[in-house]
């Protein structure tokens, strides 16, 4: 718990970067968990997972920035990205995942100016047949979020959200959410929260995950697993098959780089399956949140940092 705190809290800063990027092993650890720092790069990403059945959803990486030009230069960014995917074709096999702090959501008057330069990037992605999610970040911008994506449903009612488990609030936006042509992403939450919003075990953590899963797979949206736990992918077809769901209707989400084994065994055994593809250059406060996940990851890292090549 404390190395996951220091880890959280060094992903807030930068200085650390260059000490990873300078090294090459840790670079293939990066490497690892994201696909390249190009468009290219990630596109072939995207035509391997395909070919072996998996789907995903792309984000181009950036997130807290602090001007408008930099919240530009992020829609702009996503719709090369759209661009890129067209030739691909893939349709809805390959979507975008979005973070509105990227957009501009904390600068003054943030949330309408997200709202404003997000809204292209979701009509480019509804002219190419595919979908944005909205990805969750910290409890602080949760209203602002799901107001934007309510505004954005209006016409793009396929636009996603992400809940997080592990805020309290969550059952109460998993319930608002179940309806009809909501596609919801249920993920335990990567944020480091304070008490009074969020639970604080584990186990608490996971029985709030069942819950809302439960809620999510009951109601008539498109359900989206995302975990690596084995119990709840377990659970969600446990629930898919009691609430007698076609294939079709919900998937497993999981990030690029972990568990691909277990990624395509499912796709292969009919479970539809997406994979979380980040590229760019700003790979650096995404890539501190995954090794706060895990420790081994952490060993993993360290180990690499003490090894020259
Ligand atoms: C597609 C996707 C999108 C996400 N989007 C967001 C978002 O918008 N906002 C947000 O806050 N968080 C997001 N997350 C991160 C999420 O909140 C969790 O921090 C992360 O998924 C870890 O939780 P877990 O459910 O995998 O289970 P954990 O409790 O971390 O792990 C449970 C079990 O899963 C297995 N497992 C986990 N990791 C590994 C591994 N590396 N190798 C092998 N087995 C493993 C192990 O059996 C482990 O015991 C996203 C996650 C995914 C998969």
């Amino acid at each position: 718990m404390v190395l996951q705190k220091a880890l959280l809290a060094a992903s807030r800063r930068p200085g650390l970067r260059r000490a990873v990027t300078g090294n090459p092993a840790t670079r293939r650890v990066v490497d690892r968990f994201v696909a390249g720092e190009t468009l290219d790069e990630a596109l072939s990403v995207v035509r391997a997972l395909h070919a072996d059945g998996v789907a995903v959803t792309l984000d181009h990486l950036g997130e807290d920035i602090t001007t408008r030009a930099e919240a530009e230069r992020s829609r702009d960014a996503y719709l090369a990205l759209l661009d890129g995917l067209t030739a691909l074709g893939l349709g809805a096999d390959a979507e975008v995942s979005v973070k509105l702090s990227a957009f501009g959501q904390a600068l003054p008057d943030g949330h309408d100016l997200a709202l404003e330069l997000v809204r292209p990037v979701v009509e480019a992605a509804t002219a190419i047949g595919t979908t944005v999610t909205l990805d969750m970040e910290d409890h602080r911008t949760v209203d602002s979020t799901l107001a934007a994506l309510a505004e954005l449903r209006k016409e793009h009612p396929g636009t996603g959200a992400v809940l997080q488990a592990m805020l309290v609030r969550t059952e109460d936006d998993a319930k608002a959410l179940a309806v009809t042509g909501s596609r919801v992403r249920l993920v335990k939450g990567a944020y480091d929260e304070p008490p009074t919003v969020a639970h604080e075990k584990k186990k608490d953590v996971d029985a709030a995950y069942a819950r809302c899963l439960e809620i999510l797979m009951a109601g008539p949206g498109y359900p989206m697993v995302g975990s690596h736990d084995p119990a709840m992918i377990a659970l969600a077809h446990e629930l898919a098959a009691q609430h007698s769901r076609a294939a079709d209707s919900w998937e497993v989400q999981m990030l690029y780089g972990i568990r691909p084994d277990e990624q395509r065994r499912l796709a292969h055994a009919g479970t539809r399956v997406r994979a979380y593809v980040p590229y760019g250059v700003d790979w650096y406060a995404y890539f501190m949140r995954r090794l706060a996940e895990r420790p081994a990851n952490v060993g993993f890292f360290l180990r690499s940092l003490v090894t020259k090549s």
